[in-house]
């Protein structure tokens, strides 16, 4: 017997609970989640419509309290119950309540108020008109003269607004004129467009290169033969990808169908939809989180209207509730923010491929550094494979120099900047070109390295940096293999051993105090918590009202500044001790696109990457933008430790806030685990890289095995088990499937 679980018709808001009710047997076996099905509601046994979120053969009731659907609801595969069925699915995959899973994909739920325009309009001819004003006129009832006038010489149409603020003519009057039959007012409601005004529409479309069009032509002859596969389009920044994207999207529409591209930041936006904008027109919008509520209603409604054919915007506008969709795009695949980091801890490429199936769409995923997972699969043939090879135009790569720290130290050099990024930063000065200096914090977590031989302190069974607590100790965060602070290198013996410190305030100071004149910007998370700061800040250098910028990760994404001749990464190690396995993967995506940054026009660009560890095979490949060579090594070293791409990993983590018990039930459930499958490789319980949160205690146990069917059967298993227990109450307990940082 099949039983279906059910939410209520979503306009009602009933989303947090889940009816049950039992499949007939005319209808078993065709039951789909996201289905929309009819079924008696209540007491009353009303009939209700709602939507399928889960199929199963063991009811939570007993079977005889349970009522049967009344059916199925034809021609019901409308957006909502795409998206509800892509909440159920991710509700599976990643481990949350369908509660927090719909949420995430309905995101906006209540109607926010719309703008509205009132137009005044004359319902009398224009000669009756005139001879209106001039009876008001011998009345002397000059305010209805002047809207008269004004009427008349707009061609018998002005808004409400412009009555008021250019004629002063209040309401009463309007009303008077309505009364007597002379013009009539029009309401329409009217969508916010946070781009309204901003950009145009261009003409021009470049001419496709010869592997441009192959990518087109091939990713559109698949596509047309109605094979939904997902692509892999991977090629360096400035080589033409965006085109392929828009080439793609046009034909689409064309077809009659919309189009979603994902964008990793915010910070991306603006630049990303201009160039969209220029090309498809006022049909482009975008969703991300720094819209007004009224915005981003708006754009939810124009999508479900039809009024939209592409929708731009970060992981959340995969939920946009286009009725047709035909393609996603995710540009910038590797990006770490494709992750979600709150329950549900989905992966927006995983969720689109699903998405897509749901609805017979292509998914593309863009990047220079494809990320492991997706050049294995590509490299398996499970995706296809487009390279686009060279920048187009006359843009040639930078000059790249490696500078081994140690030897600075070994020289008497115990500042920031080594003596050659100094020279050179003092060039760019002289000639009045500009500089960024990148710091990469991502993933910092108090490492402890040597300054004489470079090593990091890594844990033996895990290879992942260990990293330093305020009790003196080093500890993984994997297996919670711990250490005694030691005063030598383990490896040199030599006494230069300590945390890292450096932030970006002390490099702006250091570049202030070495360069007095020079105008320095900062963008880091301080700098660009404000709306608009990130296009503020970048928009000023753009204009050259620096010579210098300092930042982040998010400096070195994407944005073309032509002027900019050096980049500097002040310390390349910073990432490549994140204490998790994508350390060194993560470390060469962000030093290939620092390295992209320079020299984007015609005056030829150089990089200087400082580091400690200059043998490093991530480095080594980054200078040399070499993404082949990277992916061999990275592959052998995930082979190695069973690591994803080659093996799945599942996450689960536990936070409670009394430390001995959380203690407890992680052991426990680590013991559980093993004795279910002796194949299974479980590791840890371990503190969490945040050990303590708010005054709650968390822990993490890692499972790793070859295939993710049998992690998600371990993870229902102890859903089930956690659900049941008492003892489980004051403990939580999340799920990472494939985590990209660590808890
Ligand atoms: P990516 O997305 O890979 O960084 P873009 O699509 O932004 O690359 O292309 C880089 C620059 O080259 C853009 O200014 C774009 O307008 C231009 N461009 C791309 N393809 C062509 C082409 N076939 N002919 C001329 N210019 C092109
Ligand atoms: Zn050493
Ligand atoms: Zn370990």
């Amino acid at each position: 017997m099949e039983y279906v679980d059910v939410i209520v018709d979503i306009s009602h808001e009933k989303l947090d609970r889940v009816f049950q009710y039992r499949v007939p047997e005319a209808l078993s076996g065709k039951i789909r989640i996201g289905m929309q099905v009819s079924f008696p509601f209540g007491r009353g046994n009303r009939p209700m419509k709602g939507y399928v979120t889960g199929i199963t053969e063991e009811p939570d009731y007993p079977p005889e309290k349970i009522k049967e659907l009344d059916g199925i609801v034809e021609g019901s595969v409308c957006a909502e119950s795409q998206l509800i069925a892509l909440a159920a699915w991710m509700r599976e995959q990643y481990g949350s309540t369908m509660n927090q899973a719909l949420k995430t994909v309905l995101p906006v739920k209540q109607e926010v108020a719309r703008q509205r325009d009132v137009t005044l309009r004359l319902i009398i001819s224009r000669e009756e008109a005139e001879e209106q004003l001039r009876k008001e006129l011998k009345k002397n009832n000059r305010t209805r003269a002047r809207l008269l006038a004004a009427l008349l010489d707009a061609d018998g149409t002005i808004t409400k607004r412009e009555a008021a603020e250019r004629y002063r003519i209040t309401a009463p009057v309007i009303r008077g004129l309505e009364r007597d039959d002379v013009l009539k007012s029009e309401t329409q409601t009217r969508y916010r467009n946070p781009f309204e005004g901003h950009f145009k529409k261009r003409a021009e479309v470049p001419e496709l290169s010869a592997q441009q069009r192959a990518a087109v032509d091939g990713i559109w002859a698949d596509y047309e033969r109605g094979e939904r596969r997902t692509c892999l389009l991977q090629g360096v920044t400035g080589s033409g990808k965006t085109e392929v994207y828009m080439a793609l999207i046009e034909r689409v529409i064309r077809q009659g169908k919309q189009a979603i591209v994902l964008i990793p930041e915010i910070a991306l936006t603006y630049q990303t939809v201009r160039r969209f904008y220029e090309r498809f027109g006022a049909r482009v919008s975008v969703l991300h989180s720094r819209l007004s509520d009224g915005e981003r209603y708006d754009q939810f409604v124009r999508a479900k209207e039809g009024q939209l054919d592409v929708m731009i915007g970060p992981r959340s506008a995969l939920f946009t509730p286009f009725s047709d969709l035909g393609m996603i795009i995710i540009d910038e695949e590797h990006e770490g923010a494709y992750k979600s980091e709150t329950v549900p801890r989905y992966d927006a490429r995983e969720a689109a491929i699903y998405r897509a199936s749901l609805c017979g769409a292509s998914v593309v995923l863009g990047s220079a550094t494809p990320s492991l997972e997706s050049s294995y699969r590509a490299r398996e043939g499970v995706y296809g494979w487009y390279r686009l090879d060279s920048r187009i135009g006359t843009a040639v790569l930078p000059q790249v120099e490696i500078i081994d720290l140690r030897e600075e130290l070994r020289e008497g050099n115990r500042g920031i900047f080594s003596r050659k990024l100094t020279d050179a930063l003092s060039e760019r000065l002289r000639r009045g070109e500009q500089a960024m200096l990148f710091l990469n914090r991502r993933g910092f977590s108090g490492f402890v390295s040597c300054r004489s031989c470079g090593e990091a302190l890594r844990c033996p069974h895990c290879d992942v940096s260990l990293s330093l607590h305020t009790d003196g100790y080093l500890k993984c965060h994997y297996c919670g293999y711990e250490m005694r602070m030691p005063k030598k290198c383990p490896s040199c013996g030599s006494p230069y051993i300590s945390g890292f410190r450096a932030g970006t305030q002390q490099i702006e100071r250091e570049v202030k105090r070495l360069f007095p004149a020079a105008r320095v910007l900062r963008m880091d998370y301080d700098t660009t918590r404000a709306k608009e700061s990130y296009e503020t800040i970048l928009s000023a250098f753009g204009r050259g009202e620096a010579d210098v910028l300092v930042g982040t990760q998010m400096i070195v994404k994407g944005h073309d500044f032509p002027n900019v001749t050096l980049v500097g990464v002040v310390a390349a190690d910073i990432s490549l001790h994140a204490p998790d396995y994508r350390a060194a993967e993560r470390t060469f995506t962000l030093l290939t696109q620092a390295v992209g940054r320079a020299g984007r026009a015609e005056k030829p660009g150089e990089a200087l990457i400082q580091t400690y560890r200059p043998e490093h095979y991530s480095i080594r490949a980054a200078a040399r933008q070499d993404y082949d060579a990277f992916y061999e090594q990275e592959l052998s070293y995930r082979r190695l430790m069973a690591y994803p791409p080659v093996q799945e990993m599942l996450g689960i983590y536990l936070s409670c806030e009394e430390q001995e018990l959380l203690k407890q039930r992680a052991e426990e459930l680590g013991a559980y685990i093993r004795a279910q499958d002796p194949a299974l490789q479980v590791i840890g319980p371990a503190v969490a890289a945040l050990s303590k949160k708010n005054d709650i205690y968390r822990m993490v146990i890692y499972i790793k095995y070859e295939r993710k069917e049998r992690l998600l059967e371990i993870k229902r298993r102890l859903e089930c088990r956690i659900k049941e227990e008492p003892q489980w109450d004051r403990v939580r307990v999340q799920f990472d499937y494939n985590p990209q940082q660590s808890y």
